[in-house]
């Protein structure tokens, strides 16, 4: 997929702070580390779109990107704060839901979350709350494994379902690769569809 143009728009700390409503916006969570920065700067064929991280914290808000792919539709990423650090504490957590728990609950043109999980590590209960949490509030789940260049061939399908199994979710995981690029047509093919099913509802309404 060629992205004709890819840039920030802005970063929210509260609703207050959100964009007014407008393309369908697919968001993006991870843990800090998974890959998310990677993925998305891969999506969008964008070296430093979103922040390859390095110091875990740092992101604490919420960053939408304004996204064109060739075709259109206009989209928007965003890009959800990471969780699930290793020394996080039950304040941080809770920190966390207050920014995200609004956005998803509340936000009309939210088409779906990418959730991304590594697949050489068990879920944890970030992952599993986020999936449970998006499941009751009725928004549609991306389940994306990272990394995989970094599997083994013999070991990747059972990873894979492993990974779909713990999380206890229908579809298996998107493979994807931000190094080598695999499964980002996949994903973006996805991402489409979900846009598509938002933009469908919203009109003549
Ligand atoms: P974030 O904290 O979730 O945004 O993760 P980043 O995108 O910053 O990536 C964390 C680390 O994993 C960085 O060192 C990346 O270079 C590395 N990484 C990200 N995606 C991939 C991938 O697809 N393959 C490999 N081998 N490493 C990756």
């Amino acid at each position: 997929m060629e992205v004709v143009t890819a840039e920030f728009l802005t970063s929210a700390a509260d609703p207050a702070g959100w964009p007014a409503e407008g393309p369908p916006e697919i968001a993006f969570a991870g843990r800090s580390n998974v890959g998310k920065s990677s993925t998305i700067n891969a999506l969008c064929a964008r070296r430093g779109l979103a922040l390859v991280s390095g110091t875990p914290g740092k992101t604490r808000l919420l960053n939408f990107f304004r996204v064109v792919p060739h075709g259109g539709p206009e989209l928007r990423f965003v890009d959800l704060p990471g969780y699930g650090y290793a020394k996080v504490g039950k304040a941080e957590r809770a920190a966390f839901q207050a920014l995200v728990e609004p956005y998803v609950s509340q936000r009309a043109t939210l088409a779906g979350v990418v959730a991304l999980c590594d697949p050489r590590r068990e879920p944890g209960e970030e992952e599993h709350d986020l999936l449970e949490w998006l499941e009751a509030a009725g928004r549609p789940a991306v389940v994306v494994a990272t990394k995989v260049d970094k599997l083994a061939r013999h070991e990747r399908k059972l990873t894979l379902e492993r990974l779909r199994a713990s999380l206890g979710v229908r579809r298996p995981p998107v493979p994807l690769s931000a190094t080598t690029r695999e499964g980002l047509d996949q994903l973006w093919a996805r991402l489409l569809t979900l846009a598509a099913a938002v933009s469908g509802a919203g009109e003549g309404a």
